[in-house]
């Protein structure tokens, strides 16, 4: 990656001229820039590496990323590509042209048929990105754009370490930039359920579509925290009943009472039909920039590469899967299957196990010592479109050479009838 500076007509990685500056974060700058081949047009957003910090959410923001790389949903801004030189990292993303919505509320609250759609829309994106186990965490209105034909479109899903936060011990803390719109259970640093923050915070934009003005307001920054703890807010007169109902149970400040998504769909005001046709469309969840030429369908080359997405050195300044020694494959059978047939293995050498509650990460652990105490290994496994799952092994602890051992004899072997390979079914 040759390290450029933001001028006007710069090319980036010999792939994108960049042109001129759409916006700015607190951090992050966003510039129009062309992609040479294509001809096509991209927003590009820069974010100076010193911003991302190190911590326990690393693997899974980079996980998300690599989730948000492959689907597509009409709310949701598309991530094309991720690149990184020494000092930067760059979002390839789609073009929005217009505008963010909340230039919209500037003028004057909306109407509330015309607020449903918005928010029918936002719940649209916020579902399907959840059941995809990525989260945005810092949902607020400068993330809500709108493209030519007045549709939603949220960005930055998934990118939440490179955003107005700063994450230590896995925990969000607000630095800059105003808290209105967090949870109180993020507030108070306690570590939180990263769906139930995100439907808080569509609570919060509900609240200021209807109004017109923020739900949780004082000029002294800790009574606006208290109000927030409390869920201390008033819906004015104009709310319907049904409107007035949602946002109570939006905004509640007990996470495990807030409303599920689910329960927002079913919700009377949620349901009624919105302004436009153009509103609430069926995801379209195809695996989009994976897609190397329009008539090749993805397959399981696709997935491995794309995995680099996992990696992002330099990004990350991680070592090499080589030297990590780990397993990445793609598989269509369903999880069960996936741990069986590692569970068996484990069994088989008499190694203990622990599974995650869903069972999505397993850990096994060898009985004997060996060179560098007991062989531990772990393996993650991840829905990344619907019935296609990637699967991660890695050592976490022991010897490497009993590690790949164990890996070359036992394991891939066991694991190769259910890999999922570009001939296969
Ligand atoms: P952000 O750092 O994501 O808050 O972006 C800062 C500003 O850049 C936004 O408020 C938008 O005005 C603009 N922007 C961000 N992403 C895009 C995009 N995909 N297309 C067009 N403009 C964007």
């Amino acid at each position: 990656m040759v390290e450029i500076e933001n001028k006007n007509n710069a090319v980036l990685n010999g792939k994108y001229e960049l042109g001129r500056q759409l916006g700015h974060g607190t951090f992050a700058k966003v510039y129009h820039a062309r992609d040479l081949k294509t001809g096509g047009s991209v927003a590009m957003k820069i974010v100076g590496k010193e911003k991302v910090i190190r911590a326990g959410m690393m693997e899974q923001i980079k996980r998300e990323i690599c989730v948000m790389k492959m689907v597509r949903h009409p709310n949701i801004v598309e991530l094309h590509e991720v690149m990184a030189s020494k000092t930067k990292v760059y979002f390839a993303m789609e073009l929005v042209k217009g505008g963010e919505l909340f230039s919209k509320i500037e003028k004057g609250r909306l109407r509330e048929d015309v607020a449903r759609g918005y928010f029918q829309q936002l719940i649209s994106a916020v579902d399907f990105c959840h059941s995809r186990g990525v989260y945005h965490r810092d949902l607020k209105p400068e993330n809500l754009l709108l493209d030519e034909d007045g549709n939603l479109k949220v960005t930055d899903f998934g990118l939440s370490a490179f955003t107005d936060h700063v994450w230590q011990d896995g925990l969000l803390h607000t630095t800059c930039g105003t808290p209105a719109y967090v949870a109180p259970e993020v507030i108070g640093k306690k570590g939180y359920d990263g769906e139930k923050a995100d439907i808080w915070s569509c609570g919060v934009i509900l609240f200021v579509l209807l109004a017109g003005f923020l739900p949780f307001h004082d000029e002294n920054v800790v009574a606006m925290y208290r109000k927030i703890y409390r869920g201390d807010f008033q819906c004015p007169p104009w709310f319907s009943s049904d409107a007035r109902r949602l946002i109570t149970k939006l905004l509640d400040p007990n996470p495990d009472c807030r409303l599920t998504i689910s329960k927002i769909i079913e919700s009377s005001w949620f349901k009624k039909q919105a302004p436009k046709s153009a509103m609430f469309q069926n995801p379209d969840d195809v695996i989009s920039n994976l897609k190397c030429n329009e008539t090749e369908t993805l397959n399981a080359f696709h997935i491995i590469s794309l995995s680099e997405g996992f990696d992002l050195s330099p990004l990350f300044e991680e070592k090499k899967r080589e030297e990590k020694q780990e397993i990445k494959f793609a598989t269509t059978k369903p999880a069960t299957t996936v741990v069986a047939k590692i569970e068996a293995v484990a069994k088989a050498m008499k190694f203990s196990i622990k599974k995650s509650v869903d069972e999505s990460s397993l850990r096994l652990q060898g009985n004997e010592i060996g060179r560098k105490g007991k062989l531990a290994v772990t393996a993650d496994i991840w829905s990344v479109a619907p019935s296609l799952l990637v699967v991660e092994v890695k050592k976490s602890s022991g010897d490497t050479l009993e590690y790949k051992q164990f890996c070359n004899k036992e394991l891939r072997p066991a694991l190769k009838d259910i890999v999922w390979t570009s001939s296969g079914d």
